[in-house]
């Protein structure tokens, strides 16, 4: 089968290595869809502090059942995705049901090998079977499962007023999961049409323009109160350190996404918010169900996001062109075409 390899930052390579079979306790999915992430582009430009190489990227998968292993009942044909986070369901955070934070998790495409290739085998646990979406939606499901993570970690209500920074997929997610709490929802980013298509596409309820003066713009759309929740997606360090002087007094700073640096900040401003810190990693079996579910329902909508498609033949000499800021991907998804 063909599979694409990352060899080292900025390389890629199609190879063809031998089909995998399921065995006991596995399934072999034959992939679909795969979504391209931020943690796909971070791991090719050499910024992933969890990568190594070379690795089969792409952890945002769905397919369909090609063939289980022994002592697993689930139909062949059945159209699936993959819940990427491999636990091992004995640890001290598995035992509290936060799979998501394993000591030894193993996230496909980051610790082992990920779904871009024709076929993979996973634990029957990390598939689910699901109708009603298609292959492409089902593929960004695991994406938006982080921002309804992240929303679920700091109990967001409708008395909240939410500042999202950042608007990638990640930060689109969130704040649409944060919008359908019935909290105030800002989103920011450095791209000003991106504000426009998010405020417009999601009705969200202001936009902050991160190349300008972002504390007096959160004063000026909170009445001087500054956000109870923000939610950094930017993966930037200066845009994490401001969240300590731009929140709301009793308010929740969640760290979404995740940088190779330390954080520094002044403990009298911590202190005299008495700000909840939370960090957000991956996304457990209840948000990816939850993400389904919104999806079917319509609360949230993956139409706008998926910007970009292309075709796995052709991913090699795409993903460079995606990986570049300036290409206007806000999500791109891989259809299988082999
Ligand atoms: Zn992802
Ligand atoms: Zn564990």
């Amino acid at each position: 089968m063909k599979t694409i390899v990352c060899i080292e930052p900025g390389v890629l390579e199609q190879r063809v290595v031998e089909k995998p079979s399921a065995h006991a306790g596995e399934v072999l999915v034959k992939i679909r869809s795969i979504g391209v992430c931020g943690t796909d582009i971070h791991a090719f430009g050499g910024n992933q502090p969890y990568f190594q190489y070379p690795r089969v990227l792409g952890h945002e998968l769905s397919g369909v059942i090609d063939a289980v292993g022994e002592g697993v009942d689930l139909p062949i044909g059945a159209s699936v995705y993959i819940i990427p986070y491999i636990h091992c369901g004995k640890c001290v955070a598995c035992r509290k049901g936060k799979t998501n934070c394993c000591t030894d998790i193993e996230v496909l495409g980051v610790h082992r090998d990920g779904g871009m290739a024709e076929y993979l085998t996973v634990p029957s646990s990390a598939v689910v079977v699901t109708d009603g979406l298609d292959f492409n939606d089902m593929a960004i499901v695991e994406c938006l499962a982080i921002g309804a993570h992240a929303v679920r970690r700091a109990d967001i209500g409708p008395e909240d007023t939410v500042f999202v920074q950042g608007a990638g997929p990640i930060g689109i997610g969130a704040a649409q999961f944060a919008k359908s709490t019935g909290a105030k929802v800002i989103i920011s980013d450095i791209l000003e049409e991106k504000l426009a298509f998010c405020k417009d596409e999601y009705g969200l309820d202001g936009v902050v323009d991160a190349t300008k003066d972002i504390h007096q713009q959160l004063s000026d759309l909170t009445d001087g109160e500054f956000p109870s929740v923000i939610m950094d997606c930017t993966g930037n360090v200066h845009a994490m350190e401001s969240t300590f002087t731009n929140l709301a007094h009793g308010g929740k700073i969640v760290f979404v996404s995740v940088i190779k640096k330390q954080i520094c900040f002044s403990d009298p401003e911590f202190h005299k918010r008495e700000t909840t810190l939370i960090g957000s990693r991956n996304a457990t079996v209840e948000d990816f169900e939850h993400v389904v579910q919104s999806l079917k329902d319509g609360k949230v909508k993956s139409g706008a996001l998926i910007t970009h498609t292309g075709k796995f033949s052709e991913f090699v000499d795409l993903f460079p062109l995606w990986a570049n800021p300036d290409s206007g991907v806000i999500k791109a998804v891989i259809e299988m075409d082999i």
